[in-house]
């Protein structure tokens, strides 16, 4: 299998920010400055759940994909505050990410539940961005690769290979979220081979070498060619530079540079 199958994946995650009107700004002026990006890299971003419809609006007749920051897994009933993947289907999203690591930090998202949301979307063909990475007291200790290991073995139980070619996975180291440190592209690649090979333990070669793994933390125009240079990162989740369309869509454009 050519891994050059493998599209690379630009994805913005907006986390917590900008009002609906604010939303509906940005995803215009991506959507308007993406139009001549040619169909070889995937682009995705991932508003609030108030401003998922109002940006889906947006974003008709443009190639830049809708996704979710989270759901739970039940298909509805009483789970106060909740969404599910039916209604994040609904509202025209294509991915949700799950796992991420404000979530297991802040609101104790175990594997077992990342698993179960990957499962329920996976269920209504919305394909989940399963985030995994140390925080640094486990690199420090030389902790990284166990951590790896045990979140993604607990992430993706009881995915089979077909459902595995519909989900992407996030390397995020927890140290580089948000701080302004990037990990280095070696490091980077480091564990993205390391999670492929997983992959191939758990799926064999041929479905290993299909999933995209995207790298987040703290990408950057400045650092997006190098890391989008090694063999085994196939995209970026971007948290701070895609809230400004300038930064995303030079993020896009890495192929060309990132900066202009
Ligand atoms: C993220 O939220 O997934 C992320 C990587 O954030 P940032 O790019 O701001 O580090």
């Amino acid at each position: 299998m050519n891994p050059e199958a493998r599209k690379p994946f630009i994805a913005g995650n907006w986390k917590m920010n900008m009002t609906v009107a604010e939303a509906r700004k940005l995803a215009l002026e991506i959507k308007n400055g993406t139009l001549n990006e040619s169909d070889d890299v995937e682009i995705l971003i991932c508003p609030p759940f108030g401003s998922l419809y109002p940006v889906s609006e947006v974003l008709k007749g443009s190639a830049v994909k809708l996704g979710a920051q989270n759901c739970y897994w039940e298909e509805n009933g009483a789970f106060t505050g909740e969404m599910s993947p039916p209604m994040i289907k609904e509202l025209g999203c294509d991915y949700t990410i799950v796992g991420h690591s404000e979530r297991r930090s802040y609101f104790r998202e175990t594997d077992e539940w990342v698993s179960r949301k990957a499962r329920a979307l996976l269920d209504v063909r919305v394909s989940p961005i399963v985030c995994v990475g140390e925080v640094l007291q486990d690199r420090e200790a030389g902790r990284t690769n166990d951590i790896i290991r045990g979140q993604m073995l607990g992430s993706l139980d009881g995915l089979s290979s077909e459902d595995m070619l519909q989900v992407v996975l996030a390397y995020e180291p927890v140290w580089a979220i948000g701080t302004g440190k990037t990990a280095s592209p070696e490091q980077a690649q480091e564990v993205h081979a390391f999670m492929r090979n997983i992959l191939i333990d758990l799926y064999g070669l041929d479905v290993a070498l299909r999933v995209r793994i995207q790298y987040g933390g703290s990408v950057k125009p400045e650092n997006v060619t190098a890391l989008m240079g090694q063999p085994d990162i196939d995209g970026a989740l971007v948290g701070g530079a895609s809230l400004e369309a300038a930064s995303f869509l030079k993020l896009v454009s890495f192929k060309t540079g990132g900066i202009d």
